[in-house]
């Protein structure tokens, strides 16, 4: 055995966070494959699923399955056999394992029990988003799966009316349309939204509109509505939007029925807002 190859069959006994891809079965780096080459255990969410990305790199190793449902069982064990000696990947069905994806446990208790935990980074559908969609960059914050029931989904999103940094969610398509419905009604319909679809597969598509245009625009069709889905809400513009986004929305509702004067009037009282602000506002945007 030459000395090369002695060093590469001694891999170091820790565990290694893969990422893998998000759809285009190539976005996988030179190092992610060499290190799933050379784990000795692979824990993935999935084993099916993830066999198959294996198998296409022709890799073959003893997997595990490591999901929400038994994290906390699984990462003892997986604890037990880094410390005896043997090397671990985690992997995910897509993307970066711990974004909206099982090992939070697995690696905190790594960390707490002293062994080391490498990544090994790729692709995380997040960021992809992010990266074409055209919105501010600088600072943003990820939210991951809103809530599915409404007042679950009403309250998070009332919580970040104020948030000046874009902001970036998943979410399903079974969903996706009710979300944009509570998005218009809590930011305002003239917030601008991405959806960044199926992003690195055949149909990738980005649609770059205001809430209510995105709403039209889903309701179209009901293929519009399928895969999977980055949604991106630009940060709140404080300049345009001094005035608060339920003021605003309460002034949008009464001036389906009254005059702009007597709406803002109203407006006013509601929210202890200037009146005068409301009606220019209403001027300018209704
Ligand atoms: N760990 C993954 C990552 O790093 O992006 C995310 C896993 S999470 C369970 C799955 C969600 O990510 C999907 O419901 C969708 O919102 C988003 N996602 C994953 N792949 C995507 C893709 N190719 N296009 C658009 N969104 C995607």
């Amino acid at each position: 055995m030459s000395e090369n190859s002695q060093i590469l069959s001694s891999f170091p006994a820790k565990l290694y966070i893969i990422a893998t891809p998000i759809g285009n079965i190539s976005d996988i780096t030179y190092r992610a494959i060499e290190t799933l080459q050379r784990v000795d255990i692979i824990a993935a969410e999935d084993t099916r699923h993830s066999g198959r990305l294996l198998s296409h790199y022709q890799i073959k190793k003893p997997m595990i399955a490591l999901h929400d449902h038994n994290e906390r069982e699984r990462s003892k064990m997986l604890i037990g056999k880094i410390k005896n000696g043997q090397a671990v990947a985690l992997i995910s069905d897509a993307g970066t394992p711990l974004i909206s994806d099982p090992g939070y446990h697995l690696v905190n208790e790594c960390r707490a029990s002293g062994v080391d935990v490498v990544p090994i980074p790729g692709p995380s559908a997040v960021i992809t988003a992010l990266s074409c969609a055209g919105l501010a960059t600088d600072r943003f914050t990820f939210e991951g799966f809103l809530p599915a029931k409404e007042k679950g989904k009403q309250d998070k999103l009332k919580a970040l009316i104020e948030e000046k940094r874009t902001m970036v969610f998943y979410e399903s398509p079974r969903r996706i349309i009710d979300t944009v419905k509570q998005v218009i009604l809590i930011f305002g319909a003239d917030r601008k939204l991405v959806i960044a679809r199926e992003l690195t597969k055949a149909f990738e598509s980005f649609y770059s509109l205001t809430a209510s245009e995105m709403l039209i625009w889903l309701e179209k069709d009901t293929n519009h509505c399928r895969g999977e889905f980055v949604l991106i809400i630009a940060g709140a513009n404080l300049q345009e939007d001094s005035l608060p986004q339920d003021a605003l929305n309460t002034l949008r509702l009464l001036k389906e029925q009254l005059p702009l004067k007597k709406a803002a009037a109203l407006t006013a009282q509601i929210h202890q807002q200037k009146k005068n602000e409301l009606y220019k506002w209403g001027l300018d945007h209704l």
